[in-house]
């Protein structure tokens, strides 16, 4: 079963890979043998992290990428397929949230969340898959797109209504690009993460409101980073060739309770 997820010669472009989840996944997906596009806002941040994946023996390749500017996205897709060649899966993970009460949440607010949580993958989606549609004839599994969306774009909790709605509006762009994409080769899927312990937000875990929350996901922990690895090598590899705009879950059932 490893080597249906085997990536050796495909090319993965990962947005707000500087920390946190989009960190993890480029070792994950460098790891399984994809070389590696590290885009983040500042490439000083991603300096370590590319010396950690050449460390262990895989390519990576630092750019600078702002989500919310196309100019800066086409510049760096122009980038890493100069150095590294052609992109074959895109992971739009890049994405913020700014929790406040729906009658505090100002235009200002709502659009930062929006530009960056669904437009930028929307600016990412586009610009990667213009690249990658007509070089795949369908055989294998294509350029691949995953989309990070969240299980709150499937049922919203309070005070992150923009952060809801981003990640809900994701969720349908995933199948209406799945949709169109489907006969040129590109597969656009979603993965929808529960709470994910990363560096950001590990401190709230830990204090009593954040153990009161784990005590409402079935599995009784919160996720690991890792957890994800198995959804994102699925979506990464030819092992999905079949797979277009679906939605994988991973949240310790916290949609069921
Ligand atoms: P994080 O804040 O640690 O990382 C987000 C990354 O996006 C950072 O590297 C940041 O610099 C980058 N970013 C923000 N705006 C950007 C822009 N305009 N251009 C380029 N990069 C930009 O958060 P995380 O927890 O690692 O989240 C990663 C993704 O996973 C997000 O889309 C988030 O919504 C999603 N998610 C996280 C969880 C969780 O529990 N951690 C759960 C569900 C979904």
């Amino acid at each position: 079963m490893a080597d249906a997820f085997d990536l050796t010669g495909k090319i993965a472009l990962i947005t707000g890979a500087s920390q946190g989840l989009g960190a993890g996944f480029a070792v994950t997906l460098a790891r399984a043998g994809a070389k590696v596009a590290l885009a983040a806002r500042q490439t000083g941040k991603l300096a370590e992290l590319q010396k950690q994946i050449e460390g262990a023996g895989g390519t990576a390749h630092a750019i600078a990428m702002d989500v919310t500017d196309a100019g800066s996205i086409r510049a760096a897709f122009d980038d890493a397929e100069a150095v590294l060649g052609p992109v074959d899966v895109l992971v739009n993970n890049a994405g913020i949230a700014i929790p406040k009460p729906f009658l505090e949440l100002t235009e200002a607010d709502w659009d930062a969340v929006l530009d960056t949580n669904l437009k930028g993958c929307f600016l990412a989606g586009q610009e990667a898959a213009k690249r990658m549609a007509g070089r795949h004839d369908g055989s294998t599994g294509g350029g691949s797109i995953i989309n990070i969306a969240s299980v709150l774009g499937l049922a919203p909790i309070g005070h992150l209504s923009s952060y809801c709605a981003s990640k809900a509006g994701l969720i349908h762009l995933t199948k209406a690009m799945g949709l169109e994409l489907a006969r040129v080769g590109v597969r656009v899927n979603a993965i929808a993460p529960g709470y994910i312990e990363t560096p950001m937000n590990s401190d709230f875990f830990h204090s009593p409101a954040g153990e009161k929350l784990i005590k409402g996901v079935p599995q009784r922990r919160l996720g690991q980073a890792e957890d994800l690895d198995g959804a994102l090598l699925l979506l990464a590899s030819d092992a999905s060739r079949y797979m277009t705009g679906t939605v994988i879950t991973v949240d310790g059932g916290f949609l069921l309770d």
